[in-house]
């Protein structure tokens, strides 16, 4: 069959197999799991790969998910059942990096597992979001009990009855099952007696009444959180917060309705409420006389009134396709939940001029003044919080209006970015507890669970000793030939992708310091970081409540600087923690005093040249950024109706602009590159690579090096009548880096780096000016040989939309197909991973040979680091410690295992090949080949004191010695 026909066939098995999980009740999946006598299932996702505890049963599910639009890399969905009891439990983990997940737990009627799932999917990632954009150190989950099917409400099982408390005390228990990855919290559905119910078996619930140490009635720190995002945007669209005489309609007299109106009401707005309850009205009329209420039977009149805001305290849904074209307002902004019935309202808000405040960003103070509860309750803290609204509303919605979207998206940009972060004590702590309930046997019958499972991993070795004896030795301080990786960036906090160079480095300088000799001996190694540029300044701004002028130049350096030092040490840390040597003496940073003179020194020598010139050129600019771009900064994207620029750091539309900038012409110097390449003193790894620096160096223009941004190596007092806010470009300040890591200015022609690993990205950026400055100014190369990596990516979802859907059809099945893709690491994608994460899960014996193994895998331009990989390296490492060690054990020892058998030998043979083989691969650097021989050679000793113990076993009685001492 040919590709297209098999993945055709593939697309419609998977659409029949989600067709299924629509029909399914929640009955008839919880008598599935009966028959088959499974109390605990789970689906579990990473890196673009399911893992299912009963694939017999879940693999409709799998693809379900996998055609959902709401499905949106969730970390796992976990099921219970209990006997005796007929409904199943959920518990949802969209992200736990940010800390454990937490979430409410929803008791509702649901028609088929299809609805509970996609509620259950949408809630969790929601979650996470309003806990990220909070500022809360947790991550994003959600809870559903789906209601028996005999009911239709969860008002009609009564509080506290027997019933209700079998449900919730089971609930209980299945929670704390999970091992704290899920707390759960008060819902739809659910009430505080639910919670204490839960709390009764397990301490994995917040919102639990303040008799038993809970917070209580959460709707006046909402109100007051709804206002100050409120006054918020009317300062973003009046550049005041005062709300004197401005017209608010607000729909719901209710627990929040009631304070926000009161505040409104003290504030001097003209307040119209509507509400269904006649007695609600009366009673507000009682308090706030200047109050106008509309008519009971009018309620609905709230959408068409002549107002500025509109605040919806009452239901959610009601800001839809309907409403939108009634409203006259400028602004929506209220404590609803859900306010707009579908995304696509959000447009339609936009597209009318109205603003709009997400309910998340607005009415999180529910989740805000019960989440950290488990410490101790202050409502001083609450209050603080609700404060926090403000600047963050300002944020999402100036975020909106640099990136020509709505604020919706806006926000939901900003969570995501949030989300990322990794909890700074935990870590990725959520994702080890699933580890361990996977490894544990969580899903297993009991009678299974005592069968042989694979024990949770521990590091084989003690690897942080191993390191920090390293660092004493001053291992990495030698004088053999210097090998060098690309500087990592401090733009944010250091992932996965940015390690695969220094690994390398190491790799190889390791290699060179085992051979010893000729061309061998000890190298210095040469690392460190950039400083982040332009990536990092807006790092900064984005966490700032006000515009960077407002907050003044140096202040926001200062900030920077802190920022970088920050990450600058993080990066650190993971290396070290990677076991990725480099000399902490010889750390390189272009804001180091060594290297900011290193910039001085370049930037003078080629000014008396006369190659700094000053040229009024068109260039893209950045509104956002203030700075112009250059090529590489610019992404060609949809603007409006048709297609043009975007700035490629933060998407604002960028427009072309004259401006006089700094220019260093290279043009002269492309000759002597050119002669070095094709006389072999400088060669890259690959024919490819050799090609497109060549071509390069044919259309080489001159070399823009000014920047309009703050942060960065300021630009020399030279050129008189320069505007003050400007800096060097990152990539001048990385040239300069170079230089300083050879050893210039001091030494004149310094010997160049032999070995130097870099991602395509950087090669043009950064290796191309190196080698161009360094044989300009010293007459020798900077690197001999650059060895082109891929850039580490990440296998995601990719879901297309299908070209033969029918438009009416509006089942995510029907409508999409789910494909495979290669992602980028990048923040704003959601998919950064730190090394530390894996390093807790593998050990970093496991992940350097994991990156090894996954090296020659796919395009040349990317790698992928696949769980298979990582697993594989992790069986080969424990194997090395508990079966070769025990092998060379037996080595010591006077052996017992009589004389070696032809079998042996084969073995012996093959280690011994294997060895040699990784060796040259190791030469000519091929990785993933050494790492290949590596793992095969582990495994072949492993089998081999596999059967030498048991012969050893068999022949207790025989003491001849063997030849085993070959090995
Ligand atoms: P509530 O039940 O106390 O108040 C809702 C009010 O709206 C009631 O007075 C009700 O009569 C009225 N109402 C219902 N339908 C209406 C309609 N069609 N038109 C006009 N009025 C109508 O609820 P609440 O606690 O004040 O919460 C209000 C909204 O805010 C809900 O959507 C809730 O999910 C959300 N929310 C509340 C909190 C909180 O702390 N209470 C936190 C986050 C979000």
């Amino acid at each position: 069959m040919s590709r297209a026909g098999e993945e055709s066939r593939l697309d419609e098995q998977r659409r029949e197999l989600a067709r299924t999980v629509r029909g399914w009740s929640i009955d008839q999946l919880h008598d599935q799991l009966r028959d088959a006598g499974v109390t605990h299932a789970f689906i579990v996702h990473e890196n673009g790969e399911f893992q299912l505890s009963h694939p017999k049963i879940l693999r409709p599910v799998q693809a379900f998910l996998e055609l959902s639009h709401d499905f949106s890399r969730h970390e796992g969905v976990f099921i219970g059942r209990e006997e005796g009891i007929r409904t199943l439990f959920f518990a949802f983990v969209h992200d736990t990096r940010r800390g454990l997940a937490q979430g409410g737990l929803r008791f509702w009627h649901y028609d088929s597992v299809a609805d509970l799932l996609t509620d259950g999917l949408r809630l969790c990632q929601g979650m996470t979001r309003k806990n990220a954009l909070a500022g809360l150190w947790w991550g994003g989950g959600k809870g559903i009990v789906a209601l028996p099917s005999a009911y239709k409400l969860p008002g009609e099982i009564p509080e506290r009855s027997p019933e209700r408390l079998a449900i919730f005390e089971a609930y209980g228990r299945f929670i704390a099952s999970l091992g704290g990855v899920y707390y759960t919290a008060e819902d739809v559905g659910t009430k505080t007696s639910d919670m204490d119910a839960i709390l009764s078996r397990n301490r994995f619930v917040t919102c639990i009444s303040p008799g038993v140490g809970g917070s209580g009635n959460p709707s006046p720190h909402t109100a007051r959180g709804v206002f100050r995002a409120l006054q918020a945007a009317w300062l973003f669209l009046e550049r005041t917060e005062r709300l004197e005489g401005v017209r608010v309609a607000v729909q719901g007299a209710g627990n929040v309705g009631v304070p926000l109106i009161d505040q409104l009401d003290e504030a001097g707005a003209e307040v119209w409420v509507s509400d269904v309850s006649e007695e609600s009205l009366e009673r507000l009329r009682l308090r706030r006389p200047r109050v106008h209420t509309l008519p009971v039977a009018e309620a609905d009149r709230i959408f068409d009134l002549d107002v500025d805001v509109f605040a919806p305290c009452a239901r959610g849904a009601v800001v839809n396709e309907r409403t939108i074209p009634r409203l006259k307002a400028r602004l929506v902004c209220g404590a609803a939940n859900n306010i707009l019935e579908t995304p696509e309202d959000a447009d339609r808000l936009r597209e009318r001029g109205i603003a709009f405040v997400p309910d998340y960003v607005c009415n999180r103070m529910g989740i805000m003044n019960c989440a950290d509860e488990w410490q101790g309750y202050l409502e001083e803290d609450v209050r603080l919080a609700a404060e926090r609204v403000f600047p963050d509303t300002l944020r999402v919605l100036r975020h909106a209006n640099n990136l020509h979207v709505s604020s919706l998206r806006a926000a939901d940009e900003l969570a995501d970015i949030a989300a990322s972060e990794l909890n700074p004590l935990l870590g990725h702590r959520g994702r080890r507890i699933v580890d361990h309930l996977i490894a544990s046997g969580w899903h297993l019958s009991e009678e299974a669970k005592h069968r042989s499972v694979e024990p949770a991993f521990e590091p084989p070795l003690h690897e942080p000793e191993i390191r920090v004896a390293w660092e004493k030795d001053g291992l990495f301080r030698g004088k053999g030939p210097a090998v060098a990786s690309m500087p990592v960036s401090t733009a944010s906090r250091p992932n996965l992708a940015s390690f695969l160079s220094p690994l390398l480095m190491d790799v190889r300088a390791r290699f060179l310091e085992s051979i010893g000799g000729e061309g061998g001996g000890r190298p210095r190694r040469i690392a460190g970081s950039d400083h982040g540029g332009l990536g990092l300044q807006l790092a900064v701004e984005r966490s700032l409540p006000y515009e960077r002028q407002e907050v003044g130049r140096p202040e926001v350096i200062q900030l920077c600087q802190d920022q970088h030092d920050r990450n600058d040490a993080a990066i650190r840390d993971q290396l070290h923690q990677l076991g990725a040597g480099y000399d902490p003496a010889g750390w390189l940073d272009p804001m180091d005093v060594s290297v900011a003179e290193a910039v001085r020194r370049l930037f003078y020598t080629l000014v008396d040249e006369g190659l700094v010139v000053e040229e009024n050129r068109l260039a893209y600019r950045c509104p956002r950024c203030e700075s112009v771009l250059v090529a590489s900064d610019l992404q060609r994207a949809k603007v409006g109706d048709g297609m043009g620029w975007r700035c490629g750091r933060c998407e604002s539309v960028v427009e072309p602009d004259s401006s006089p900038q700094l220019f260093i012409q290279l043009e002269g110097m492309a000759g002597h590159l050119r002669r070095a390449i094709e006389n072999g003193a400088v060669t890259f790894s690959g024919e490819r690579w050799t090609n497109s620096v060549l071509a390069d160096l044919d259309g080489l223009d001159p070399w823009c090096i000014s920047r309009q941004y703050w942060w960065g190596n300021e630009i020399p007092e030279h050129f008189k009548g320069r505007p003050e806010d400007e800096v060097l470009s990152s990539w001048f300040s990385l040239a300069a880096w170079t230089l300083r890591a050879l050893g210039w200015p001091e030494t004149a022609t310094p010997e160049p780096i032999e070995d130097v690993f870099v991602d395509p990205a950087w090669l043009r950026r950064w290796v191309v000016p190196s080698q161009l400055l360094a044989l300009h100014l010293t007459g020798r190369p900077a690197f001999r040989r650059v060895h082109v990596h891929g850039t580490v990516q990440i296998r995601d979802r990719n879901l297309l939309r299908r070209e033969d859907a029918a438009p009416a059809e509006s089942r995510d099945e029907e409508l999409y197909l789910f494909r495979t893709a290669l992602r980028p690491m990048r923040k704003d994608l959601g998919n950064v991973v730190e090394p530390a994460t894996l390093i807790r899960r593998f050990g970093a014996d496991a992940l350097r040979l994991g990156f090894l193994l996954a090296l020659d895998r796919g395009p040349v331009e990317s790698v992928t680091l696949g769980e298979g990989e990582l697993r594989r390296a992790r069986r080969a490492v424990q194997s090395l410690v508990s079966k070769v060690t025990g092998l060379y054990g037996m080595v010591r020892e006077p052996l017992r295992t009589g004389p070696p058998r032809d079998a042996d030998r084969a073995i012996v043979e093959r280690c011994a090949a294997a060895a040699a083989e990784a060796r040259s691969a190791l030469e000519e650097h091929r990785y993933t080949r050494a790492a290949e021989t590596l793992v095969e050679a582990v495994e072949a000793f492993a089998a081999y004191a596999n059967a030498a113990a048991e012969r050893r076993h068999e022949e207790a009685h025989q003491g001849d010695q063997s030849d085993l001492g070959a090995v």
